[in-house]
């Protein structure tokens, strides 16, 4: 593996703004180099979005590993990490996923200062509203086994959720009255384009390069099958180790390395409204009906709900699924009801069949991948610097070890859904 140097990354600071304004905003460095696409590199990561640019960014800070090629076929950022709602949150049921989310959100909260770039990074609480008993008794187990590790998720009264969302109706008419709600105050949203760009600024200035408009279209194999570089659309590129980090494409992908994975394709929607004045300061998430609702710093209400209830690589909008959620949404906040919807859109999500994530080895020597994720935007700090790890070591990352593939053959899966709806 080649040891980069680190480049001199351009500082953004007020200073730096304030001289830029003085030129009129003509001399900014950019953020990233366009090199033209070398023959051969130590290791190549398929994908340029959250987890791909993650993924290279601390495979070169952690293991001074930066001869590395991120391959993308479209633009940085522009897959499902430009398409996602953005809340990071760490409730979730099993040690590992708990521990894994919480490293997470820490990662969040101080990547800022440490890629110097302002991801807009808001924790403002997420509270789940309980409008069942089934669900009661799932999120009241899941608080107690948080409770354990450090993230926090409590209880809370109908009073206290009606003092906290006072932008909800007086849910006298729902169909499922509220019991009680659910606090996880480390719940936050940041700004997606920004992550992505971050990590992308940061992993150039270490030496990694990154390939856009370019597809990775196979995989080139030695005599013993193992993978030693892919073929795109501008050229065979070889490789020590080659990374898949393709998210809702990662099925046909990897069957051109002859290999199945035990994922399922569902598309997922996400809609804003017209921005509004300030009126709902929290996340809001209503796991009973398949509804989550926030206000962007923008004043746009973005809201979202459950995947469609069948598995396509569809990235639009079924209005089924969009009349579901919003008749949902009116029927907690009933006030929506005057508000105009903006924009619509969808993403192929690939999701494992426990919902937890795939960071592992692949049969296939030289052949790793990231996949998995219900919801990834969350993971993205963390997810990378495992599957650095991995890539860089062989051996997983000891946050990570319950997440290979090994676990679907011996029967170990770890099933992670209750806080989003499933159909
Ligand atoms: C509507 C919606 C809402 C969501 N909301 C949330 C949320 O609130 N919180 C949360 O945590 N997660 C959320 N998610 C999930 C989240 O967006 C993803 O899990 C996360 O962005 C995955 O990041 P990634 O880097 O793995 O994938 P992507 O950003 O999709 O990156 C994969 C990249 O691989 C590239 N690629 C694919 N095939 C090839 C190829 N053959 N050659 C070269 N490049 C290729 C793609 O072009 C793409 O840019 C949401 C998803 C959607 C669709």
């Amino acid at each position: 593996m080649g040891f980069g140097t680190l480049r001199l990354m351009q500082r953004y600071s007020f200073f730096t703004l304030a001289r830029n304004a003085l030129t009129r905003h003509q001399d900014w460095a950019r953020a990233w180099r366009s090199p033209p696409l070398r023959p051969s590199y130590d290791v190549v990561i398929v994908g340029a979005g959250g987890h791909g640019l993650s993924t290279a960014y601390h495979l070169a800070k952690e293991h001074g590993v930066s001869n590395v090629a991120v391959i993308e076929k479209g633009w940085l950022g522009g897959g499902n990490t430009a398409r996602n709602t953005h809340t990071i949150r760490s409730n979730y049921l099993r040690d590992v996923s708990i521990r894994f989310h919480d490293a997470s959100v820490k990662l969040y909260e101080q990547m800022s200062a440490e890629l110097n770039y302002n991801i807009l990074f808001s924790q403002r609480s997420m509270i789940d509203l309980v409008q069942s008993w089934g669900k009661l008794r799932d999120l009241r187990r899941r608080s107690l086994a948080m409770a354990l590790h450090g993230p926090t998720y409590q209880l809370i009264s109908v009073d206290e959720l009606r003092r906290r969302i006072p932008a909800m109706g007086d849910l006298q008419n729902v169909r499922l009255p509220p019991l009680a709600g659910v606090l996880h105050p480390e719940g936050a949203m940041a700004r997606h384009d920004a992550v992505a760009w971050s990590y992308a600024r940061a992993a150039d200035a270490r030496g990694v390069e990154i390939h856009q408009h370019t597809e990775v279209t196979g995989f080139l194999s030695d005599a013993r099958g193992a993978v030693v570089g892919v073929e795109t659309s501008r050229g065979v590129v070889r490789a020590g180790k080659v990374a898949l980090a393709t998210a809702g494409n990662t099925s046909h992908v990897i069957a051109r390395a002859g290999l199945t994975l035990p994922l399922v394709t569902r598309n997922l929607q996400a809609f804003v409204s017209e921005p509004v004045k300030p009126i709902i300061d929290v996340i809001v998430n209503c796991p009973d009906v398949g509804l989550y609702v926030m206000q962007s710093d923008k004043g746009e209400l973005v809201i979202g709900g459950g995947t469609d209830p069948y598995p396509s690589y569809r990235q639009g909008c079924h209005f089924a699924t969009f009349e579901d959620v919003v008749a949902s949404l009116i029927e907690v906040f009933p006030r929506f009801g005057a508000l105009k919807m903006l924009r619509q859109w969808g993403g192929a999500i690939e999701f494992a069949y426990d919902a937890s994530p795939i960071i592992s080895a692949t049969p296939r020597d030289g052949l790793f991948v990231s996949t998995g994720w219900y919801g990834g935007f969350k993971s993205i700090p963390i997810g990378g610097l495992t599957f650095a790890h991995l890539i860089a070591t062989g051996r997983p990352h000891a946050l990570a070890e319950a997440f290979t593939l090994g676990r679907f053959g011996g029967l170990r899966y770890l099933l992670e859904a209750g806080t989003v709806a499933q159909r």
